[in-house]
């Protein structure tokens, strides 16, 4: 399988490049060149087989430079004891017609683990192939990438990780995780700035011709651990098949039956991979994109005008907290017919006027595919309140906004088709909003939350946050936001 890029037709790469790379060089996204599909057959043959095999199945016509010994090797080494359930991502009930899909089992308790537990082998294999040699990781993260990062490239031999995240904009948890990171391959670094920020002067990094000189002088390549790397993206298209052959298996849906999916969204990649598996041949309905109060995303599929001037809001989902949704390049260039050029203008516009416009076409395909809605603090406050009192389901805020968005759309069309929620972290990586949602006082600091939730909510912490606690802080390092560089090479020194 060949690569693409967004930004010019006249790239062509191969999956091992596209992983090693991250980021085209003109900054452009890669894209497979053909969508691989599956027969409805070969869809319900991946019921009875366990998460890593279904892994194998949907991965390998994507990963075309990897052998199937390579392949099985990468996965068994991603989806092993350091999930918390062997089902790596089971489906929890909340009625007959509501699923979620529990992406937050992994060793950093978001969803993000499901794909970079599996990058690091991607990457190490990649970088092999295509021979770009020591690779050195940017990471920008609105509070969970950055943890999930770290763990999964720690003491990885042939690679760096550094990780930036807004100073202020991380729950106490999240903040936690990555400040007493182990390992002695990694950093992180607190940007003076908002997410937004953080990832475009990752992005710029990657293209200044002068930190790149001085990595090509230490034998060093960078790389990205964003949903910008397709191969942080093409591990997230496996647990929608997985839920779906679940919903099949458990009797809620027939083999060919649609279901929708609903995914809190921020940075675009969780609910691209929703498309791909749509696009895949999975038996999708609606995609159902769902914001916080930042509703760039739900403004930009109502409208068609895409603004990114406008007040930037802290919420108690701040994984969510992007105005700047990387990964919607990709479904434009795709809607787009693959439109390298028209895709570039739109990029630029952007960059250049905060803001774009798409013409009825695409807009009207767009429309055809997904269905946005956004909640605010109040209303996902209630809707974690609500789903504790009616179904006895603990979940967290990003989820919430999920569960509030499927919600309106049942109200607003009628609509009773099953659905499944992607539920993106686990509640005790936000204690205090958690708690207060279902009528609880939080007591104490993060540790003495996370014991009072758990004693309440009957749900138990992941062991793994508790024994944050008195963990020394590593990395107290601050810097601003248009000093990126500095700290990359003071890592790099
Ligand atoms: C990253 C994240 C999201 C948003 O996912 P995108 O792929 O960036 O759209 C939602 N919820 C949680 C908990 C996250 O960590």
């Amino acid at each position: 399988m060949d690569y693409q890029s967004t930004r010019d037709a006249a790239v062509r790469v191969s999956s091992a490049q596209a992983i090693a790379r991250g980021l085209s060089p003109e900054g452009g996204l890669y894209l497979p060149a053909e969508i691989p599909t599956l027969s409805l057959a070969e869809i319900g043959q991946l019921a009875d087989l366990p998460y890593v095999a279904r892994a194998q199945k949907i991965l390998a016509p994507y990963l075309t430079d990897f052998s199937a010994d390579e392949l099985r090797e990468c996965v068994q080494g991603a989806y092993g004891a350091q999930f918390a359930r062997s089902e790596i991502a089971p489906l929890a009930r909340l009625d007959d017609t509501t699923y979620l899909s529990e992406l937050f089992h992994g060793p950093t308790c978001a969803f993000k683990d499901m794909a970079l537990q599996l990058l690091p082998w991607l990457l190490a294999k990649s970088a092999q192939k295509s021979g770009a040699g020591e690779l050195v990781i940017l990471v920008a993260t609105s509070g969970d990438t950055g943890k999930a990062a770290l763990e999964g490239f720690r003491d990885v031999p042939g690679t760096h990780v550094l990780v930036f995240y807004p100073q202020e904009g991380v729950s106490p948890m999240q903040r936690l995780q990555m400040v007493t990171q182990a390992g002695n391959n990694v950093g992180v670094c607190a940007v003076e700035g908002n997410f937004d920020d953080a990832q475009t002067g990752v992005k710029e990094i990657f293209t200044d011709p002068a930190v790149c000189a001085k990595l090509r002088e230490k034998s060093l390549a960078f790389s990205s651990a964003n949903s910008i790397n397709w191969g942080r993206l093409v591990p997230q298209i496996v647990y929608y098949f997985s839920a779906y052959v679940d919903l099949v298996k458990n009797g809620t849906v027939r083999l060919g039956d649609q279901v929708h999916f609903v995914v809190p969204t921020g940075n675009f990649g969780n609910i691209l991979a929703a498309y791909f598996a749509r696009e895949m041949g999975l038996p999708v309905g609606k995609l159902l994109c769902a914001s916080n109060r930042n509703r760039v995303l739900t403004d930009f599929i109502r409208t068609g005008t895409y603004t990114a001037r406008r007040d930037f809001y802290t919420t108690i989902s701040p994984s969510m907290d992007i105005l700047i949704s990387s990964n919607l390049e990709r479904l434009l260039f795709l809607l787009a017919d693959r439109d390298a050029g028209q895709t570039a203008a739109w990029m630029r516009s952007l960059k250049e006027t905060g803001s774009y416009t798409v013409p009825d076409s695409v807009l009207a395909k767009l429309q055809s595919l997904f269905w946005a809605d956004s909640a605010d603090e109040e209303a996902t406050k209630s809707t974690i309140g609500d789903t504790w009192k009616n179904a006895h389901y603990l979940c967290d805020p990003h989820t919430a906004v999920g569960v509030h968005a499927l919600a309106q759309y049942r109200r607003e069309t009628g609509d009773q088709t099953p659905a499944v929620i992607a539920a993106t972290a686990s509640p005790f990586k936000f204690v205090s909003p958690v708690l207060s949602a279902i009528g609880q006082t939080p007591q104490g600091d993060e540790f003495a939350q996370a014991t009072q939730l758990a004693a309440f909510s009957g749900v138990p912490c992941p062991p793994q946050l508790l024994a944050l606690q008195g963990k020394a802080v590593r990395f107290p390092n601050v810097v601003a936001k248009d000093r990126l560089q500095d700290a990359v090479l003071d890592f790099l020194a």
